[in-house]
């Protein structure tokens, strides 16, 4: 005991990475919850033969209808970047179409006024020009419509090989992997492949997701003028080339949206998430668990939460470990993380939820929060993201008040389930405030308020452990 007292160091260490419940409880929660339980021989066999087929199909296409022929196949999303959670069950594929990526033949007079952070393609070439006469309009190429043709070719090559009772297939030496089918997701711009996976020992087949986009690489820096953020701008210095990927398709119709192309630039994100030091992987994951999964399970009839995209995370954690010092616990560098979203979407000097794209600086990624203002299922779901971080805040600040020695897995994980319950209510109390408030002023209308005072108005975030 006297031992004890002359060396207090040992025991009130509290913040070092060993000796915090939380991170204790992080640790383990990664490991069972987070981690493939998969060897890592049958994740590579199963990314190498998703490749594959991948491959065989696109060549078919292009067997098919040789203007959709192309230069390469680029890998990204969760899998390339080593952060996919639980499963290898979702791929990510850009195929960069040849005739349009070189550099002489295609131009982006403008990046889209409509559309921040897309541009428009103009075809210079005049062969290039007949040979796509179809997917033009007034020179411009018709992002939308070479997505679809692209669909329409992947689904008559697979009806011709059900009729022909063909299939593609790889066999490896722990599984087979077997093409499906397809479907197109929200209307796109992505095409899914539909996989499965039949592993050869005893084990559960697995279905797996590929989305298959086609894309243009593209070498004319100074017309994209890209304007990266601070933090990350070094890695921009040195770009030749972008990726412009069919923009997605809204609902809300503008005049050019068939020919936005979104500017991409994914190999460089693949490149930064994979230089994250491995707690800033451990990091997102987590959070990407915690905030993007669990807030899919919050959904009653009433009001659908879609929640803060897995995107929007890693933007974030990618700005945070630019600045991040290295001895923080991964308690702190999460708060962190949190604090800076909450403080995108709560901005001093702008009224609306903004965060900068990293290399377009002025490209809001938060733009579906912008209107907030007008819409009410969009002001009480920003309502709900703000709640479900600070709610995440909580449940740290409440695993560290538990002392490490008695640290036990189930009763932390107990506190997930407690958050979770108490979430799903505070959806319902703000459904009920919204409901009140339209029935005394008519429709949702805070036309000159700012998201601050959003927030302050309505009372949220509430907290969540003091019930
Ligand atoms: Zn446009
Ligand atoms: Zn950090």
């Amino acid at each position: 005991m006297e031992c004890v007292n002359c060396e207090p160091d040992v025991i009130y260490r509290r913040t070092s990475s060993e000796t915090s419940t939380t991170e204790l409880f992080f640790k383990d929660f990664e490991e069972k919850k987070l981690n493939f339980n998969l060897c890592e021989t049958e994740v590579q066999e199963i990314t190498s033969s998703v490749y594959e087929i991948v491959n065989r199909v696109m060549a078919k296409v292009s067997e098919h209808d040789n203007r959709f022929t192309f230069s390469e196949i680029v890998k990204l999303g969760s899998i390339a970047e080593g952060t996919k959670l639980v499963e290898p069950n979702e791929f990510d594929y850009l195929c960069i179409l040849k005739d349009f990526s070189n550099p002489d033949m295609v131009r982006c007079r403008k990046v889209c006024s409509h559309n921040p952070g897309h541009t428009h393609i103009f075809i210079e070439d005049k062969s290039l020009l007949k040979k796509w006469e179809n997917f033009m309009d007034e020179g411009q190429l018709l992002a939308n419509k070479i997505f679809a043709e692209l669909s329409r070719i992947v689904n008559d090559i697979y009806m011709n090989m059900v009729k022909e009772q063909k299939k593609i297939k790889v066999e490896t030496s722990l599984g087979h992997l077997h093409f499906g089918g397809f479907s197109v997701k929200d209307g796109g711009p992505n095409t899914v492949f539909h996989m499965y996976w039949i592993p050869v020992n005893a084990g559960q087949k697995m279905d797996i997701c590929v989305d298959v986009s086609p894309a243009i690489r593209y070498f004319g820096m100074e017309d994209i003028s890209l304007s990266p953020v601070f933090a990350t701008s070094k890695v921009f210095q040195n770009l030749t080339s972008v990726l412009l990927v069919p923009g997605l398709l809204h609902k809300t119709v503008n005049k050019c949206m068939d020919k936005c192309f979104r500017i991409s630039c994914t190999e460089i994100e693949v490149q930064l998430m994979k230089s994250l030091s491995e707690q800033h992987i451990s990091c997102y994951k987590i959070l990407k668990y915690m905030i993007s999964y669990l807030g899919l399970d919050l959904s009653v009839s009433n009001l659908m939460y879609l929640p803060l995209s897995s995107f929007i995370l890693k933007m974030a954690v990618i700005q945070h470990a630019a600045c991040c010092k290295v001895w923080q616990t991964k308690k702190k560098c999460m708060d962190d993380i949190a604090d800076f979203i909450l403080a995108c979407f709560m901005p001093k000097d702008r009224p609306k939820p903004f965060m900068s794209n990293i290399f377009l600086k002025e490209h809001n990624l938060l733009f579906k929060l912008e209107f907030i203002q007008q819409h009410d299922i969009t002001a009480m779901n920003f309502l709900m993201h703000v709640q479900v971080l600070t709610g995440f805040k909580e449940f740290q600040q409440k695993l560290d008040e538990e002392h490490p020695l008695h640290y036990n897995y189930d009763k932390c994980y107990e506190l997930i389930e407690i958050l979770i319950k108490r979430l799903e209510e505070v959806k319902g109390g703000i459904y009920k405030t919204f409901y009140a408030h339209y029935k005394a002023h008519g429709r949702w209308n805070f036309i000159n308020g700012t998201s601050r005072e959003l927030v302050a108005l309505f009372e949220y975030p509430v907290s969540i452990f003091s019930q």
